[in-house]
């Protein structure tokens, strides 16, 4: 039986399915659904993760997150809250989870039946991408109205191996995640953060803001979101904050380099 509270993401460590959180990004309260209840499954290691080391021997199950997916948006409609979206993306990557393609499905039918003006967002890595079946499935999704965030926390391979510290080759998800913007809309987010007490280098700054200005360019990009550390992650203090002002600057001067290049995305900051 659902039986959570509006407080905070670290239910999804506590076996819910499907949890309640405030979300920035969303800007209000977002019904997040966890695919993976047991242990955290991701093919990134952000030293940022906020993802606390946990284990449980509760399985996904299909039937328990719908149960609990209709009691949270019958719980937050009689209190009046607008539930801003339905977000897959609690404990790990969602495309790695083999019940991601029926979980979406039944998020959409929910959603349809009880809350039809409650988006439905993928939060994803990317690296999903790689497979043509995951990347045709989240670009039909995306065609019907699934809200995707794909992570780009990087403009050059040396900064993607410090935020990201994947096998993934970063040519190869770079290419792939143009090739999605190309032909679905999609929102851009970047995590932007100290590692071992360094701050993005110059370099690293422009080459970001020329991938994403080339993500922009005769595709579906409908936004970018820069958002900073403001939560704990098990591997503190490898990365830190960076002070809101330097988040605004990077938006301040993406927005610029965009707008130069007469493209339009819309950039989001959130410290
Ligand atoms: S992609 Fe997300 S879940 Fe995976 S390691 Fe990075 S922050 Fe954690």
């Amino acid at each position: 039986m659902y039986a959570g509270s509006i407080k905070n993401h670290r239910e999804r460590e506590t076996g819910l399915l499907v949890y309640p959180v405030y979300s920035r990004r969303s800007q209000g309260l977002s019904l997040g659904i966890n695919l993976f209840p047991d242990r955290k499954r991701c093919s990134f290691d952000c030293p940022y993760c906020e993802v606390f080391p946990f284990k449980s021997n509760i399985r996904f199950s299909l039937n328990l997150m719908k149960t609990q997916l209709q009691e949270a948006l019958t719980l937050v409609k009689t209190r009046g809250i607008e539930a801003r979206d339905i977000c897959f993306s609690g404990n790990g990557e969602p495309t790695m989870s083999p019940d991601f393609r029926a979980a979406l499905e039944e998020a959409f039918r929910i959603r349809d039946d009880s809350a039809p003006e409650t988006k439905v967002v993928v939060i994803t890595n990317g690296t999903g991408l790689l497979d043509n079946r995951m990347f045709e499935l989240l670009r039909q999704s995306a065609a019907k109205g699934l809200k995707v965030w794909l992570k780009a926390d990087a403009g050059t391979e040396a900064w993607y191996r410090a935020m990201n510290r994947s096998q993934t080759p970063y040519q190869a998800l770079r290419g792939k995640i143009r090739a999605f913007t190309s032909g679905a809309p999609a929102t851009i987010q970047t995590m932007r953060c100290m590692v071992n007490g360094v701050p993005p280098a110059q370099e690293e700054e422009e080459a970001w803001e020329s991938f994403v200005t080339e993500l922009a360019d005769g595709t579906m990009l409908e936004a970018v979101h820069i958002y900073g550390k403001a939560r704990p992650a098990p591997e503190d203090p490898l990365t830190e904050s960076l002070p809101s002002a330097e988040l605004e600057r990077y938006g301040q001067s993406l927005k610029k380099r965009l707008e130069s290049a007469g493209l339009n995305p819309a950039v989001q900051v959130f410290p």
